[in-house]
């Protein structure tokens, strides 16, 4: 069966492009009698804000969709640690506790997320409190050999999580990060098709990695292509039109403006992009 997810962070309204991210998610599990997923990526502690996800219900409601929703990160630490500590006696993670302005000092080239780690703690054994833990992406890739992932449009990939170097797992501020926790929800929530915007493309490459060290079962990834505005850069509310609620609120009608989207009519200056990477 055909799963796939929509899995929003509260920490901000949901805005036009969450919308077209939502019903691509729906379709695709509804053209195949599958199951269409709601998660709640709630471990961003300080932006975090609980109530929201009562408005992305409403919102998701109101576009006509129908969800199954799993637990919200919140309640799956047990599981994040318990990958970390297995990478660990693998010999994989590394603690770090270089700032953001001490890798951007010493970076010489830039990855997918931003400068890329000069792997400066990289052998340390011993943590000290405050630290994230990196992967060890050479002894990683050594470990697990060549790998190939599928995305359903755009076809077989070589799996390149060099691209990232050494990325975080468990973050300094947060229990885990977007890489470990994402890919391990995925698999305990059965997801078979990981759908979300081109511009996590590559971080499909590290998602696939982790699967291959940790034994996760692997999915099929389906990457959709972007709201972005007229200058190409992708959709974000502060740039663009009224969030979902405050369309819902004012009385729009939401399963027409579903339909309008899946129509390809987008509102004016918004068109989709299929590029890999939407301008910053
Ligand atoms: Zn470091």
């Amino acid at each position: 069966m055909t799963v796939t997810r929509f899995a929003p962070s509260p920490n901000g309204h949901l805005h036009l492009g969450h919308a077209w991210s939502a019903i691509v998610a729906h379709d695709l599990a509804k053209q195949r009698r599958g199951r269409f997923v709601l998660r709640i990526e709630d471990i961003d502690g300080a932006r975090s804000r609980p109530e929201l996800a009562d408005e992305f219900r409403a919102d998701l409601a109101w576009l006509g969709l129908g969800w199954r929703e799993v637990a919200p990160q919140s309640t799956r630490l047990a599981s994040y640690a318990a990958a970390a500590e297995r990478l660990k006696m693998l010999g994989l993670l590394y603690p770090c506790t270089c700032t953001r302005a001490e890798i951007a000092a010493k970076a010489t080239t830039k990855g997918p997320d931003g400068p890329l780690y000069p792997g400066t703690c990289r052998g340390r054994q011993r943590s000290e409190d405050g630290a994230a833990w990196r992967l060890d992406m050479g002894k990683a890739t050594a470990l697990a050999g060549p790998l190939e992932w599928v995305d359903e449009r755009v076809g077989r990939q070589r799996a390149t999580p060099e691209l990232f170097g050494d990325v975080v797992l468990m973050r300094k501020d947060a229990p885990a990060s977007y890489h470990l926790a994402a890919t391990l929800d995925d698999a305990a929530d059965g997801v078979t098709r990981v759908t979300r915007g081109m511009d996590l493309f590559a971080a499909s490459h590290v998602h696939r990695l982790l699967q291959a060290l940790l034994n996760l079962p692997i999915p099929v990834w389906y990457h959709h292509a972007l709201l972005v505005d007229g200058a190409g850069r992708k959709f974000a509310k502060s740039r663009g039109s009224a969030g979902l609620a405050e369309r819902r609120l004012a009385g729009e009608d939401g399963v027409a403006l579903a339909d309008s989207l899946r129509a390809g009519r987008f509102p004016a200056g918004i068109r989709l992009s299929q590029s890999l990477h939407a301008a910053p």
